[in-house]
């Protein structure tokens, strides 16, 4: 701490990103990011930006990216937000439309992020717990509230709520933007987009960190009715006018340009999800069931922190929380074939 901070920055407690360690080898499934990397055409689209143009400042609208993902969901360009990471989406959304001096409403277990942007923007936060099998009852949300955000599906939890209980949650609260956080959704979920220009409180936000397995890239988006949108890019504009580079916006429209690469991508998430989930139970673990690109497991005699603490002994990093109600659990990324392998030959030994 220093004299030269101010109360704000003394009182914040920031977010903590799961590590990125630097040795070599490891079996890293911490972070959820995709094991079977970006398109090729990815890598290709950001080559052919490297040249004279990035003295040129991006186009700050990045245009051309929002034509694109409008075309894929189905909705009008004006719908369409772009932000550096959906962290940043978020954190935008927290500060344009969720100060109605009423609590903003999130899981009790869920993105560590939420209750940090609350603390950055001094929004008061009111965690709703899931119920005892970790699922978000849509019941819960009936009561007064500046706002409502949710994973869906959940993290860490891995857990899916059906659309039809995203609908109840809408239609309960037409006062206020309900923000579900698609980050996992191409996983095994449906997306909320269908909904919409059928509810103009609704907002989804989705990233191109997992699916499309370019976590390092940094591009996320919103979806919603253009009102929402113009108060993202009120704060946008007055904040960065340029958060995606020439290189992401470059990218992040051949990824999505490539749809034959990312549905083979999901399927092989898919796919290696259920192999380890079965070889898990086999191992004496409860595996919540999964929509997303990790599963949240729990040993039905080792704690979750001394598994954590002996796997990483071994090589393999899988992530943890020392929270109330998950301190038992494991969230384990889902890797490639071979770091899954390696990942339950791990927990054999021990
Ligand atoms: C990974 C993740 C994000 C952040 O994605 P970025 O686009 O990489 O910033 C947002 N929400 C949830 C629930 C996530 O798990």
């Amino acid at each position: 701490m220093s004299k030269f901070w101010s109360p704000l920055v003394k009182s914040l407690v920031p977010y903590v990103p799961g590590e990125q360690p630097k040795m070599a080898n490891l079996v890293k499934l911490n972070t959820n990011e995709n094991p079977f990397g970006p398109s090729p055409k990815v890598i290709e689209a950001i080559q052919s930006e490297l040249n004279d143009s990035l003295r040129l400042y991006p186009d700050p609208e990045g245009e051309s990216l929002r034509q694109t993902i409008a075309g894929y969901h189905n909705v009008k360009p004006e719908q369409v937000f772009l932000g550096n990471g959906s962290d940043e989406v978020l954190a935008h959304i927290f500060y344009a439309l969720f100060q109605h001096g009423q609590p903003v409403l999130f899981p009790d277990v869920t993105y560590s992020f939420y209750p940090v942007y609350c603390g950055l923007y001094n929004i008061e936060g009111k965690t709703v717990p899931l119920t005892d099998s970790f699922e978000i009852n849509p019941e819960d949300y009936k009561q007064p509230n500046g706002g409502i955000i949710f994973p869906n599906p959940n993290a860490p939890t891995g857990r899916y709520l059906g659309l039809e209980h995203v609908e109840a949650i809408l239609q309960a609260n037409s006062e206020r933007v309900v923000v579900v956080d698609e980050a996992y959704v191409d996983f095994g979920g449906e997306s909320a987009i269908k909904f919409v220009n059928q509810y103009p409180n609704l907002l989804v936000c989705q990233t191109l960190s997992k699916a499309r397995s370019l976590a390092g890239l940094r591009v996320g988006f919103a979806i919603g009715h253009p009102d929402l949108i113009d108060a993202l890019n009120r704060v946008k504009d007055s904040f960065n006018s340029y958060p995606l580079d020439r290189l992401a916006q470059a990218g992040a429209q051949a990824a999505y340009e490539d749809h034959e690469w990312f549905q083979k991508s999901c399927e092989g998430v898919i796919s290696e999800r259920e192999r380890v989930t079965k070889s898990l139970e086999s191992l004496d673990f409860e595996v919540l069931p999964s929509k997303a690109n990790f599963v949240f497991a729990r040993h039905k005699e080792r704690s979750g922190g001394s598994l954590a603490k002996e796997l990483r002994e071994k090589g393999i990093i899988v992530r943890h929380f020392n929270k109330p109600r998950i301190s038992e659990f494991l969230r384990i990324t889902i890797g490639t074939p071979e770091q899954n392998d390696a990942l339950i030959a791990g927990l054999k030994s021990l």
